[in-house]
């Protein structure tokens, strides 16, 4: 087992969530994946993902996504989930852990923004390091966004911020609240269920 996908493992029973259990390898691809699932748990949030060394590096956004880089959004770092997430798309059983609807809301490539002495650092050592840039390339988000690791408090706390682009939007925007692997709404998948069931 991926000693990375420990705590993943840990808060999940398979015999009772669709969700993977992380047992497939990871097919290569040229560019690094990114997920955002819309989650309709205990409060809705929004779960952004970014691949990094195979599996999906995650933090929970509850505000979700900004195109104004004046607004900067709580991102909560949690567990690694398993490269195969990027695809789940369904229902979590209430009473498991994170039980509720989950859509695929984006989903693309993004590379790797954050270079140090000329050289491209390692997205793992961004993490570490508190400052991760990526551009993404996704169905609906588009452009360069940092995630920064607050200075006070909880260390699992990070920023969330849209970086001055031409992608980049002033004020509020109104996001197209369907699958981007599905096409359909929370209520939809509420009642036709998952990818993975
Ligand atoms: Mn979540």
């Amino acid at each position: 087992m991926p000693e990375k996908l420990k705590k993943y493992k840990a808060k999940r029973d398979f015999e009772r969530t669709p969700e993977p259990a992380g047992n497939k390898k990871k097919k290569s691809h040229k560019e690094p994946i990114f997920v955002v699932h819309k989650h309709a748990a205990r409060s809705l949030h929004y779960d952004l993902r970014l691949e990094i060394d195979g599996v999906l590096a995650s933090w929970a956004v509850p505000k979700g996504f900004s195109m104004d880089p004046r607004e900067k959004h709580l991102a909560v770092e949690t567990e690694d989930h398993p490269y195969e997430y990027a695809q789940f798309e369904g229902i979590i059983p209430a009473g498991e852990y994170g039980g509720g609807t989950v859509m695929v809301w984006d989903m693309g490539t993004y590379k790797n923004l954050k270079i140090k002495d000329g050289k491209e650092m390692s997205m793992a050592a961004c993490v570490k390091a508190g400052r991760v840039e990526v551009l993404l390339e996704g169905t609906k988000l588009k452009g360069g966004f940092a995630l920064v690791r607050m200075h006070t408090g909880d260390p699992k706390h990070w920023l969330l911020i849209k970086e001055r682009d031409a992608h980049a939007r002033e004020g509020q925007r109104r996001w197209r609240q369907s699958s981007a692997l599905t096409g359909r709404t929370m209520a939809q998948i509420k009642r036709e269920g998952g990818t993975y069931e």
